[in-house]
């Protein structure tokens, strides 16, 4: 991975002649000009090597896509408004009407709503499958399965399934693989590469990112990415990309190339600072388990384990807890209210430190075997010191003793 994080900062960019600054710079067009009627006619929008219109791409935005799959060891990108619209990007694309998605039970919840809501309604049908158990996954897969959604950790949850297992299955039953990797960004693991020395790859057919998160870094900009390694694939979804004109504008695209440079620093930052807090948090009684792939008792560690570095920068900020059920909803939400650093908001990946309390047993089919009983707030671990993130929490603690 060291590699690819010096190629992140040194990444080939050809600046205009006599002005060699480290930044590529900001292209914005609807319009693109073609010096005649034969080159207009002769240009293919598809064809990266040249540019037609604005929705397609200027070079501003082929930087980031080059770079993004440089991140991600992908060979295409594609750059969509928001990490949400990546998922749906790719339903919308691979699915038709008779087909069937499978999700794992603890996916990002939008991209659930989204199969419940227009995939149904245009008779694509969905399953949710347990994570943890690959056999689950495997029973579920029929004829009618065209895509097989897969999330590591599984958002607010963070349980952490066997990836390199679930992949293994879908290749072996020729299904097409999707991973929302918002929560390895391209730095905790190889998406598309997950034993570095296979015989044959083992890796995912499409890695979607929330750009939004931890390439962003701020807090400011919505964005997200489509990458793959195959032409024909990519292809597919570059049609329904370009049908559906959803584009990103050129200055948040800057913002994003600005923010990439410091991603793999940032992510180890807030890494170390989460595994601390949620070291923390573990010795703490109101808390009746502490939901973190490091620590040896949450759900998948050993995958985590298997998989991932083990040293910071093998994971990412977030860390959840179970609160006591002795504790009512107002006390668990007075306890987040007390909170001064953590703010309350969405989102992760900047240097703010957030917290959402989740009512969980309306986000699952059940309530899973291996969660206890309790009500889940989940924190985001930003930039700060980490001390003062500790003292946050302690005093906010106060209010339920
Ligand atoms: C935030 C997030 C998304 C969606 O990203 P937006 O840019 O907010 O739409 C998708 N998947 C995961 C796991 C996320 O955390």
């Amino acid at each position: 991975m060291t590699r690819s994080i010096t190629e992140l900062i040194h990444h080939a960019y050809v600046p205009p002649e006599g002005f060699e600054a480290p930044q590529p710079g900001v292209f914005k067009a609807s319009t693109v000009f073609f010096p005649t009627v034969a080159a207009m006619r002769s240009r293919e929008w598809k064809d990266k090597t040249a540019y037609t219109y604005g929705l397609h791409g200027t070079p501003t935005s082929y930087q980031l896509e080059e770079r993004l799959c440089t991140l991600e060891g992908g060979q295409q990108c594609l750059l969509v408004p928001s990490g949400l619209a990546a998922l749906g990007l790719v339903a919308l694309s691979l699915l038709k009407s008779g087909d069937e998605v499978l999700i794992p039970d603890n996916a990002y919840g939008p991209n659930k709503a989204i199969a419940e809501g227009e995939l149904k309604g245009w008779g694509i049908t969905h399953q949710y499958y347990n994570p943890m158990d690959p056999q689950d996954l495997e029973a579920q897969i029929s004829s009618r399965t065209k895509l097989v959604w897969l999330e590591a950790a599984g958002s607010v949850t963070l349980e952490f399934p066997d990836l390199v297992e679930l992949v293994r299955i879908c290749q072996r039953r020729r299904v097409l693989t999707a991973l929302d990797n918002t929560w390895g960004a391209g730095l905790a693991f190889a998406p598309f590469n997950l034993i570095p020395d296979a015989a044959a790859p083992v890796g995912v057919d499409i890695s979607a990112h929330a750009l939004t998160k931890y390439p962003s870094g701020g807090g400011d900009v919505l964005m997200g990415s489509v990458i793959t390694r195959d032409a024909g694939l990519h292809l597919k979804l570059k049609l329904t990309h370009m049908r559906f004109g959803i584009g990103v504008g050129m200055n948040d695209v800057e913002t994003v190339l600005r923010a990439l440079p410091s991603m793999a620093l940032r992510y180890r930052a807030h890494d170390e600072a989460t595994r601390a807090l949620a070291l923390w948090a573990n010795a703490q009684p109101e808390f009746v388990q502490v939901l973190h792939p490091a620590l040896a008792d949450s759900p998948g560690h050993a995958h985590w384990k298997a998989l991932c570095p083990t040293a910071p920068g093998g994971a990412a900020g977030l860390f959840s807890v179970m609160l006591d059920p002795c504790y009512s909803q107002d006390q668990v939400d007075a306890f987040c209210n007390a909170l001064q650093l953590f703010r309350l908001g969405y989102s992760w990946g900047g240097p703010i430190s957030l917290v959402v309390p989740y009512e969980l047993a309306s986000m699952r089919t059940g309530w899973p075997a291996h969660l206890e009983r309790g009500t889940l707030v989940r924190f985001s671990v930003g930039l700060e010191a980490v001390e003062d993130l500790q003292e946050d929490i302690a005093q906010a603690l106060q209010v339920l003793r």
